[in-house]
């Protein structure tokens, strides 16, 4: 028996991965009352300029779920980030025209 015990790297692997990922969602899970299905478009708490590069008109929210017809125009004027269908837990929910960066 040359070959080291597979079995017991499997079980490494698997308890990285299962405590990493576990440490990671159980810090970032938002409470389930901000997780509503049609969470209406709020600029509130919108950021005054971007983190990266320190623009301030070049910030947009990124906008998710399906989008209707309002959505597509503000997409289109640029004043929206289509993010698509699924939102995540620690999906962007900024985005920055002027060096691309989400957050
Ligand atoms: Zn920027």
């Amino acid at each position: 028996m040359r070959r080291p015990s597979l079995s017991l790297v499997m079980g490494v692997a698997v308890l990285a991965l299962f405590t990493s990922g576990w440490g990671r969602t159980d810090s970032r899970t938002p409470p389930a009352s901000t997780k509503t299905e049609s969470r209406p478009m709020d600029a509130s708490d919108k950021p005054s300029a971007c983190p990266a590069c320190g623009s301030k008109e070049s910030v947009i929210p990124i906008g998710y779920g399906m989008p209707g017809k309002e959505m597509m125009d503000r997409a289109e004027r640029g004043e929206i980030l289509l993010g698509g269908c699924v939102v995540e837990p620690n999906s962007p929910r900024w985005h920055c025209k002027s060096c691309k960066k989400s957050w």
